[in-house]
């Protein structure tokens, strides 16, 4: 038997099952690799279609002890929003899938849906199907359909040596909020929302769209993320240990569990903060669009070097992040 584990994880098998599954076409203009699939629309010549798709598994991505309903389909939605919002574009139409177990009472699944509709009240997303079925345990199937403007569209492949590597905001509250949960250590309000109910970073992806390279959201871990816009540009990263911004409470959570604050932001979990890479000339104009954002480090020419710098000028590997078979 050959595990998943062994042939890379999450992301040697996907590589390996788009190998069996190759067909092309020319109004594909991006399949899978990126946040979403980019699509021609034969009538706009102007825009892409857009098609993302995430799985919510009880147990694995939420707990029904710890979250309410309501609070796991808000954060479905966003999870899938925020790849929309990676490759500068705006949800439309959403899809649902259950799985529902025995056991779910009927109140659950109304205000999972009310969740979902809190989150599509505040993007614009309009529900238009799903499917639903029987099965062991609960799962949840979002897939979101967007749109992006040729112009805005900032693929994974797009970064370029020279360019800023730049993030909207800070990161690891997420896992952080995870970690001390599963010690049953008190967790602050401020990291109990970013982990129950994370927002997608909409309201600037177009902005930024407009007049980045690549763009890529943080959904496994900033180490994977960047290693992810890394590869397929085929350049190098070089990231400031000292720039990553990290809440302060990330920084106490990190002392109570005697760990790297930092490793919050690397290796954790649903940030759905952006990630892009932007000339310096264009970042000039970022500047005076007037929303907050952190520099945190530079594209290099040497394609497979992903490093951190210390403050002290030590270099080590970006760390790969999340996988689910890791
Ligand atoms: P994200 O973290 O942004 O949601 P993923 O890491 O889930 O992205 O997926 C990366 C790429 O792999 C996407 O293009 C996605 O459509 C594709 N992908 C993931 N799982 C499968 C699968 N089982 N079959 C085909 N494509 C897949
Ligand atoms: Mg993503």
């Amino acid at each position: 038997m050959t595990t998943i584990k062994a042939i890379g994880g999450e992301f040697g098998l996907i590589e390996r099952l788009s190998k069996i599954s190759s067909e092309q076409s020319p109004d594909l203009v991006q399949g899978i690799g990126d946040d979403a699939a980019v699509l021609a629309i034969p009538s706009d010549p102007d825009s892409f279609l857009l098609v993302t798709t995430d799985l919510l598994v009880e147990s694995r991505h939420f707990k029904r002890d710890w979250s309410s309903a309501r609070d796991i389909g808000v954060k479905a939605v966003e999870c899938n929003a925020s790849d929309i919002a990676a490759m500068g574009g705006t949800p439309t139409w959403m899809f649902v899938s259950l799985v529902l177990s025995d056991q779910i009472d009927l109140d659950w699944v109304e205000n999972l849906y009310h969740g979902l509709s809190i989150s599509c009240k505040r993007h614009g997303i309009v529900l238009a199907g799903g499917d639903t079925t029987r099965g062991p345990a609960v799962v949840v199937n979002i897939t979101l359909m967007g749109r992006v403007g040729r112009s805005n569209l900032c693929l994974r492949s797009a970064a370029e040596p020279g360019d800023v590597i730049a993030v909207t905001g800070s990161l690891g509250a997420s896992a952080a909020a995870l970690a001390l949960l599963e010690k049953n250590l008190p967790v602050s309000d401020y990291l109990l929302a970013k982990h129950k109910t994370p927002r997608c970073r909409l309201d600037v992806a177009e902005r930024i769209g407009a007049v980045a390279n690549a763009m890529i959201d943080i959904s496994d871990g900033l180490g994977s993320d960047m290693t992810h816009i890394c590869r397929q540009s085929a350049v190098g990263a070089e990231i400031q240990a000292a720039a990553v911004p990290l809440h302060p409470d990330v920084v106490e959570a990190g002392r109570k569990l005697a760990q790297s604050p930092l490793d919050f932001a690397l290796c954790g979990g649903e940030d759905l903060e952006l990630l892009f890479t932007i000339s310096p000339p264009n970042l000039e104009k970022l500047t005076s669009s007037g929303f907050k954002f952190y520099i945190i480090g530079s594209i290099t020419g040497n394609a497979n070097t992903f490093v951190i710098v210390e403050e002290d000028g030590g270099r080590s590997p970006l760390p790969s992040g999340f996988d689910h078979f890791a």
